[in-house]
């Protein structure tokens, strides 16, 4: 049986930047598939570069800026966002809770007036029972209804009554008074949010980062076509595919949570299956479209709120980096969120069509369209069940007792993003380091 100080489960950014933190410390990375980088891979295309759906790296924190510099130290662009919500047939700015100019006066009224009144009401005790009610407490009915609840029913596919709310202080703008009657009656020049600016590859796409982080590792500890099969907790020993057995001290796991919680065996085994029978996940299918000519609109990715047009968000990769995209020509990101397997491509690719000439960013698709590729990813968006909060302490405790250290959006089972998962990394990295991270 193979020995490893530490055993990395998933070749995605976050397994990559755990190998590159531990540095020469005895490691092995077990990956899937037969190539490093996960969601952040680009496909080279006719001269195109699609992303899988946009993958826009927003660094707020020093540390993964001075990697990302250290990696693209002459060949990285930092773009402003230029973001947008389409609904009742016009384009406002995001995020739609401060900017509702150009909307038709009764709603602009509706989401003031709910605002105001939610304002008011100081108890905001209620915004922790779920999502819905995080969305009534802090922006008031008026957005909810033309924005929250439609936008986020068709991105997690299920209403937001049945989330919980514990993410949205951080990813959802809470506007002040002043902003939202400030963006109702003009279209103020500001950008709010978590994601106002983000930085890229010049050249590559996304794939590039996990590319050359993973360039900066030892290739010799990765085991590629290879997954898991079983996992003894309590003797610190996976069973994989290929038979073998590796006993580690620490466990990093970046794999879906879910699949981690299926494999567990001995005692705690009918526990874990049970909440990993809980755990569910929005799939997103996307399409990438190439174009003849640029798109018809100069906005780098739009908000589809409403329940008539099938996807909740369009982009343009070529407007936000030209160089994705050949000189004069135009690239599209189409996404939609559904559970399990899909097989409504057809429907997909009619109603895009259908959405983006309504969005006036195709005139005819014949005339305007190279090609299009539907494309599936299977984690997209974590749902954030009843029970999450009570299931994730069951895990932390359980798996905290036995070397075992969730990574990344999916390993986590949350909603995060790839400074995340490099941030996780690095975290994680340091505590087996210096020795923490759980008892033997
Ligand atoms: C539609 C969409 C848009 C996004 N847009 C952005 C964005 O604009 N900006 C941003 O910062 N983030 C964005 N994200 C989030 C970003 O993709 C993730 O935060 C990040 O890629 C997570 O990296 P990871 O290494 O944790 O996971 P992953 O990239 O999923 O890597 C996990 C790895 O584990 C492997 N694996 C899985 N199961 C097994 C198994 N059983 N055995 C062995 N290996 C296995 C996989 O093959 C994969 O290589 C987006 C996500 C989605 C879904």
């Amino acid at each position: 049986m193979r020995e490893k100080g530490t055993l990395i489960l998933g070749a995605g950014l976050a397994g990559i930047s755990t190998a590159y933190h531990l540095g020469g410390s005895d490691h092995l990375v077990i990956e899937k598939s037969d190539h490093p980088g996960g969601l952040c891979t680009s496909e080279h295309k006719g001269g195109f570069t699609f992303d899988q759906t946009g993958h826009w790296l927003h660094l707020a924190r020093e540390e993964n800026r001075a990697l990302f510099a250290d990696l693209f130290p002459d060949d990285r662009v930092r773009i402003e966002r230029k973001t947008h919500i389409f609904s009742h047939g016009v384009y406002t700015l995001y995020p739609f809770q401060s900017n509702t100019y150009g909307l038709p006066p009764q709603v602009v009224r509706e989401c003031v007036a709910g605002f105001v009144k939610a304002l008011r009401d100081t108890d905001k005790s209620r915004a922790r029972e779920n999502f819905h009610e995080w969305c009534m407490a802090y922006l008031g009915e008026g957005i909810a209804k033309h924005f929250m609840i439609p936008y986020n029913s068709k991105l997690y596919t299920v209403h937001p009554k049945e989330m919980a709310s514990h993410w949205c202080d951080r990813y959802v703008p809470k506007p002040t008074l002043s902003e939202v009657i400030e963006g109702a009656v003009t279209a103020p020049d500001r950008k709010v949010g978590y994601n106002a600016s983000f930085h890229y590859p010049a050249r590559g796409g996304i794939g590039e980062f996990p590319k050359r982080l993973f360039e900066r590792t030892d290739a010799a500890n990765y085991l590629f076509n290879a997954r898991p099969t079983a996992v003894d907790i309590e003797r610190r020993i996976i069973t994989l595919d290929t038979g073998e057995q590796v006993r580690y001290r620490h466990l990093v796991s970046s794999i879906p949570l879910r699949d981690l919680l299926d494999l567990v065996t001995g005692p705690f085994a009918p526990t874990a299956k049970e909440m990993a029978a809980r755990m569910q996940i929005a799939s997103v299918s996307y399409l990438n479209i190439a174009l003849k000519r640029p798109a018809g609109h100069p906005g780098h990715w739009f908000y589809i709120p409403e329940e008539g047009f099938m996807p909740y968000r369009v982009g343009s990769f070529s407007n936000i980096h030209p160089p994705l995209a050949p000189a004069g020509r135009g690239s599209l990101y189409v996404e939609y969120t559904h559970r399990g397997p899909f097989s409504g491509t057809d429907k997909l690719m009619e109603e895009s069509i259908r959405l983006l000439t309504a969005m006036g960013i195709i005139v005819d698709d014949e005339e305007d369209i190279d090609f299009i590729d539907h494309r599936c990813i299977e984690n997209g968006y974590v749902i954030f069940h009843r029970e999450y909060f009570d299931d994730m302490a069951v895990v932390s405790d359980l798996f905290g007792r036995h070397g075992i250290h969730l990574v990344g959006r999916y390993g986590r089972w949350t909603y995060n993003a790839m400074e995340d998962a490099v941030s996780d990394g690095r975290e994680t990295a340091k505590k087996i380091l210096s020795g923490q991270g759980g008892p033997l």
